[in-house]
């Protein structure tokens, strides 16, 4: 159940200016979407362009608010003050409000899309200090939405708009405010939908708007429906518009970066890599640090032979170091990568050691995680695992983690590679609360050892989906932790 409290912006302006935020029972830190109906600068359509707008973002994960802001005969500069206050009101309770600070999104409608339009323009010309602690913040929205948008007040647009909001300074100032005319290197990006059928506000608005954005190499989306007269709001009835907010937040995410929450279904996933690949370094820690997933990275060094060949494929200490610093875990898989079964006692000593060594040279911390070379599980290990206080040690056994039967030095893994989705389709599926599964997987790409070979498109792929289905995703050490 969500519910709501309505505060005034100002102390001294009627208390129906207001903020009204929607209450969530978690205490989990969302992006914002602060929601501004239209009504042509004239009144606020907040039963139609409000509350309906912040119900629906409110269940796409945003922290949603809506503004109530003055309009005619109250002129420019008070609706714009009035949104700005907004703004920072909520950045100053972003701890309380579990509020992502840096992911505030405004969406307006037609006036109300000028409005936000104009936010994005004019945060550092009007001043909307109230005498209190969030006059230090910031009042300028990290992305701009906007439905049906009035733009402009030459050509194609919206005079009566216009007029409300200057008044007496209309036709001395409409070009001011016309928006197409404002945009800069510091605009917000932008996302913007209309009707080809709008006799109300024209497309042409929208299309100034994309237009201009385009030339200053802002980032500007604008999704254009055949059907629908001026204010579809949610599209009710029309398949066709009715996907937008959803449309939204993809542009939220995959354009600005907007950082959302995912819906915990207690099924975990551990990542492990083999084998110190470079390009896990390059290529896979930084996506894995996109989604906030953790993983371990098992080292080995290979032969002197193999790595005066390969050296340019092979982590370097620098990179040991990278992956420590983001976070990620580091294991032993021994240095030269043999069938630990055929060795001696001190053999397999001194594999272990020469990688604990490499580590502690490189100031990163003892390994409580061992992989065992090529896979297979080899009893004459637990010894000398149990020696080093390692506390976990993974096999190749293509089957979820049970940590309550399985011993500590035999945690089955499934290997991942090569161009077929099905075996890590078939993998995770099998992930259940409790029952973790392990994922092995080598270079992305592999170019030394192919048969283990994951592109990093189908990488990229194998993490978003991971992310989307809401999946718990971290290193060997953190899951037991
Ligand atoms: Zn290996």
């Amino acid at each position: 159940m969500i519910t709501t409290e309505t505060m005034p912006l100002w102390k001294d302006v009627d208390a129906s200016i207001s903020l009204t935020r929607y209450i969530r029972e978690d205490t989990v830190d969302r992006p914002v979407m602060l929601v501004v109906p239209g009504g042509g600068y004239a009144c606020v359509c907040r039963s139609t362009e409000g509350t309906p707008i912040a119900e629906r973002f409110a269940s796409l994960g945003f922290q949603a608010f809506i503004l109530n802001y003055r309009v005619a005969p109250e002129r420019f500069p008070k609706p714009q003050q009035d949104i700005f206050r907004a703004i920072k009101l909520i950045r100053a309770h972003a701890k309380e409000w579990h509020v992502l600070k840096d992911n505030i999104a405004v969406i307006g409608f037609s006036a109300g899309g000028h409005l936000c339009i104009s936010a994005g323009l004019l945060y550092d010309e009007v001043d909307a200090s109230a005498g209190d602690a969030a006059d230090a913040e910031s009042a300028r929205p990290d992305a701009v939405l906007s439905a049906y948008p009035v733009v402009t007040f030459l050509g194609k647009g919206h005079f009566g708009s216009g007029k409300n909001l200057l008044g007496d300074e209309y036709e001395a100032r409409k070009a001011e405010f016309s928006l197409e005319t404002r945009v800069n290197e510091n605009t917000p990006p932008t996302f913007l939908w209309h009707t080809v059928e709008d006799k109300v506000v024209p497309l042409e608005n929208s299309l100034l708007y994309l237009d201009a954005m385009t030339k200053q190499k802002r980032p500007c989306e604008l999704h254009v429906f055949q059907k629908g007269a001026h204010g579809q709001q949610l599209g009710y009835g029309n398949e066709d518009i009715a996907g937008w907010p959803e449309q939204a937040v993809k542009f939220l995410k995959v354009i600005c970066g907007f950082k959302f929450p995912h819906k915990h279904t207690g099924k975990t996933i551990i990542l492990t890599f083999d084998d110190a690949c470079k390009n896990h370094v390059k290529t896979v820690a930084p996506l894995l640090l996109k989604y906030g997933f953790g993983a371990t990275f098992f080292i080995c060094r290979f032969s002197d032979e193999w790595r005066s060949q390969h050296a340019d494929t092979l982590m370097d200490e620098n990179d040991l170091r990278l992956l420590h610093k983001w976070g990620f875990e580091i294991g032993n898989h021994s240095w030269n990568h043999l069938n630990m079964a055929k060795l001696t006692p001190e053999a397999v000593e001194a594999e272990i050691t020469a990688i604990n060594q490499l580590l502690i040279s490189a100031g990163l911390p003892t390994p409580v995680s061992f992989a065992y070379p090529g896979g297979p599980y080899c009893e004459n290990l637990n010894d000398a695992l149990t020696r080093f206080d390692f506390r976990y040690a993974r096999t190749t056994e293509k089957r979820p983690w049970n940590p309550e039967e399985d011993p500590k030095y035999r945690i089955p893994a499934i290997p991942i590679s090569g161009t077929d989705t099905q075996p890590f389709m078939d993998a995770v599926a099998q992930a259940e609360p409790g029952k973790p599964v392990v994922l092995v997987f080598h270079g992305v790409p592999d170019t030394v050892h192919p048969w283990v070979d994951t592109s990093p498109a189908l990488f990229e792929f194998y993490m978003k989906y991971l992310a989307d289905n809401g999946f718990d995703v971290c290193a060997m050490k953190d899951y037991l932790a």
